[in-house]
C-alpha cells in the first residue's frame, strides 16, 4: 500500500504540517519551504536569504519521527522558471531553487518537486536548453546535497513544458547528472495533458508510454488529484477525488498497482470542509477505500 498524504500548510512552523498530517491519519506530508508566491531571494544576488532557524528544522524532524510521518517532500515556488530566456528571471530562479534544495536538506526532505519551466515568450527549444543549463548549474553548485529535484509532469497550460512525457525524457536525457533527478507524476496534469487514466486499458497504456519514455523506476512520488477540466484541456484545475472528470476508477488502478506499492502519494485537492469534515480527510478516506 502506498504512503498517503497531502500538501499541508506550514503556517505557524514546519512542524505544524506534520502534526496536521498525523491528526488526519496520513502517512506522509508535502510542504512548501517558503511562500510559493513570494521570492525567497531578492533580485540582487549579493543579498543572500537567511537560512532556516535550527530550532524550526529540529522541531520538524522530531515531529516526523515522533508521529511516524515518513518520506516528506517539498513543492518548490511557482515563481521559479528555469525555462525563461530573460537572464534576470532565469538567474533568480536558479538561486531560488538552490535555496529550496538547501532548505529541504536542512529539513531532512529528500525530494523537491519542480515544474520544469515555461517558454514565456521564447521558443520551446530555447526553454528546454535553459532548463537543462539551470539543472546542470544547480547540481554543480550543490555537489554534496542529498535533496533531489523531482520533475513534475505539467498540464501544459500556457507555455509550460513537461506536459508531454517526451519532454520529461528529453530533459533527463540531456542533463549531465540524470541520476540526480527523479519524477513526480500528477494525475490531474497528465489527464489535462491528454493522457487518459479512467479505464484499466487507458491506465495501462498511459503508464506503458510513461515507462517507455521516462521509466517507471524514475518515479519517486505521485500527486493524486482529480481534474475539474476534461481530457486534453491543458488547463490545470484540481478537483476532489472522484468528483472530477477523471473519476475514482483511475485512482483505484494506481493504488492497487504493485509497481507503485512503495511510493508516497499526495493529495493537492481543494481545502476546506464538507458537512463538518475536512476535505483532506474525506479524500484520504476515499483513497484508502479505493486501495483496499
Ligand atoms: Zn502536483
Ligand atoms: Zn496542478
Amino acid at each position: 500500500m502506498p504512503l498517503l498524504g497531502a500538501h499541508l500548510s506550514i503556517a505557524g512552523g514546519f512542524y505544524r504540517a506534520v502534526e496536521a498530517a498525523a491528526e488526519l491519519g496520513m502517512d506522509t506530508v508535502q510542504v512548501f519551504t517558503n511562500s510559493p508566491s513570494q521570492w525567497s531571494v531578492g533580485p540582487d544576488p549579493a543579498n543572500a536569504p537567511r537560512p532556516l532557524a535550527e530550532a524550526d528544522t529540529t522541531r520538524f524532524r522530531d515531529s516526523l519521527a515522533r508521529l511516524r510521518i515518513a518520506q516528506p517532500i517539498a513543492h518548490s515556488s511557482y515563481l521559479i522558471n528555469l525555462g525563461s530566456s530573460q537572464s534576470s528571471i532565469w538567474e533568480r530562479s536558479l538561486r531560488a531553487l538552490k535555496v529550496e534544495l538547501e532548505r529541504a536538506e536542512q529539513l531532512g526532505i529528500r525530494g523537491v518537486v519542480l515544474h520544469p519551466g515555461a517558454a514565456a515568450g521564447g521558443s520551446d527549444e530555447q526553454a528546454m536548453e535553459n532548463i537543462v543549463r539551470g539543472l546542470d548549474e544547480l547540481h554543480a553548485a550543490l555537489p554534496e546535497i542529498q535533496a533531489r529535484v523531482l520533475l513534475e509532469n505539467t498540464a501544459g497550460q500556457g507555455s509550460c513544458l513537461g506536459w508531454r512525457f517526451e519532454q520529461l525524457a528529453e530533459l533527463i536525457g540531456r542533463v549531465s547528472a540524470p541520476d540526480r533527478l527523479g519524477v513526480c507524476f500528477d494525475t490531474c496534469h497528465a489527464f489535462a495533458a491528454g493522457y487518459p487514466l479512467a479505464t484499466r486499458r487507458d491506465f495501462l497504456a498511459t503508464f506503458r508510454e510513461f515507462d517507455r519514455l521516462v521509466g517507471i523506476e524514475r518515479l519517486e512520488a505521485m500527486h493524486l488529484n482529480d481534474s475539474k477540466r476534461e481530457l486534453g484541456s491543458r488547463v490545470d484545475r484540481h478537483e476532489h477525488i472522484g468528483r472530477g472528470k477523471i473519476g475514482s476508477d483511475a485512482f483505484s488502478h494506481i493504488l492497487r498497482d504493485k509497481r507503485f506499492r512503495d511510493l508516497p502519494m499526495y493529495l493537492e485537492t481543494p481545502k476546506g470542509e464538507h458537512e463538518g469534515e475536512a476535505w483532506d480527510a474525506i479524500n484520504l478516506r476515499l483513497l484508502r477505500e479505493l486501495a483496499a
